[in-house]
């Protein structure tokens, strides 16, 4: 299977191959499984072959060995839950707020000494790196858009002894391939980009350590973070068109943030596929791709950049991201966001794959 392009591995992996068998692994429903001589499976240990389907398929594109959890959160949870009491931590100033919050908890109750640094300079996290057991990453992070240089910082922490974890879901394993860059774990919000309709909540970790593998799933275990059976369906099946939802939703997302690059009310774009954006040259060498992910400050209050979000008809007003359908939001109306200096007037737009001259005549009648 490793010698399938990855647009193959997305609708070939993870299928039942026997003589008359369903094409689709079918959605198992079950906690428990019969005894027999030697095993004793239970569902939260021993994924179904549903669960196990998405795993082989994002192990695939990964070429690493998946494990599926309930939530993106979950996934990340596993991770920091695995940490000796006094690691430390070394992560992104600004991330994703779910992590941000799990981290300053983590730093709350003496579990682990969180480091905070700007992950887009190579100097700035090398400091923070002495004595360090773990560095935790976004491909891209959300919602400021930076792009660390994944082989270079992923080469300093092993030099200081710390593994490196980095969440990849803006980016999809058709983007960047973090394990390739010498990443440990990878980790993914499947709600977004891998399940692609917003109608899954469900998270994954991919690694090529099988030490690193056994860790994490024992964890799993303890903490029964495994995810449904629907939910790991819809998204093995979501995942069969993603090379095609990236393809188009890429597109759409590079010609939008040029054009608004251009437009009077944007004071800037921050999008890594843009020559002038300060991700163009990390991402040009280390990603097949700008993803479709796009960060504009208006030049205007909070109010006037919310009132734009209540304008727009064809993009929807909603958090998340990574789906068929564009959503655009203001970030710094979460706090978390706002307590790292997300700009008052940023909208983080996630481009979907609609027709891209109708969400430019959108955002136009929008942005007014
Ligand atoms: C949504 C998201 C998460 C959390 O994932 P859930 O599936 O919502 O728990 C983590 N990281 C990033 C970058 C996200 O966008």
């Amino acid at each position: 299977m490793s010698t399938l392009r990855p647009e193959s591995i997305t609708v070939k992996a993870g299928r039942p191959e026997e003589p008359g068998a369903p094409l689709n692994t079918p959605i198992v429903m079950t906690a428990p499984f019969r005894h027999d001589p030697v095993d004793n499976h239970y569902a939260r240990h021993d994924v179904t072959d549903t669960v196990q389907s998405f795993q082989t398929v994002l192990g695939a594109l990964e070429d690493g060995q998946a494990l599926a959890y309930s939530s993106g959160i979950a996934a990340v949870s596993c991770v920091v839950d695995t940490l000796p009491v006094g690691t430390v931590a070394v992560v992104p100033t600004g991330q994703y707020s779910g992590t941000v919050r799990i981290f300053d908890e983590a730093e709350r109750l003496g579990r682990l000494q969180v480091r905070r640094a700007d992950i887009a300079d190579a100097a700035a996290v090398g400091a923070a790196l002495p004595g360090a057991g773990l560095l935790w990453l976004e491909t891209v992070t959300n919602p400021l858009m930076a792009v660390p240089d994944l082989p270079v910082l992923a080469a300093a922490a092993h030099r200081a002894g710390a593994i490196v974890g980095v969440d990849a879901t803006f980016s999809t394993p058709l983007v960047v391939r973090p394990l390739d860059h010498g990443v440990d774990v990878v980790m993914h919000s499947a709600t977004k980009y891998l399940s692609g309709h917003s109608d899954v909540l469900l998270g994954a970790l991919v690694t090529r350590s099988a030490a690193l593998y056994d860790t994490l799933w024992q964890r799993r275990s303890l903490a029964g973070s495994i995810p449904g059976g629907l939910e790991t369906f819809l998204a093995t099946r979501g995942l069969r068109t993603l090379a095609l939802r990236m393809e188009r939703a890429q597109a759409n997302a590079g010609e939008l943030a040029l054009r608004l690059a251009a437009h009077p009310r944007v004071t800037r774009v921050r999008y890594p596929g843009l020559p002038a954006d300060p991700g163009h040259e990390v991402a040009a060498r280390t990603h097949l791709g700008f993803g479709a992910m796009i960060g504009i400050e208006l030049d205007g209050t909070a109010e006037e950049a919310e009132a734009v979000c209540e304008r727009l008809q064809l993009i929807t007003h909603a958090t998340s991201l990574g789906g068929v359908e564009s959503l655009i939001e203001r970030r710094a109306r979460h706090e978390v966001d706002a307590s790292f200096g997300t700009p008052d007037s940023l909208l983080r737009l996630s481009v979907g794959i609609e027709h891209v001259e109708d969400l430019w005549d959108d955002l136009l009648q929008a942005l007014l």
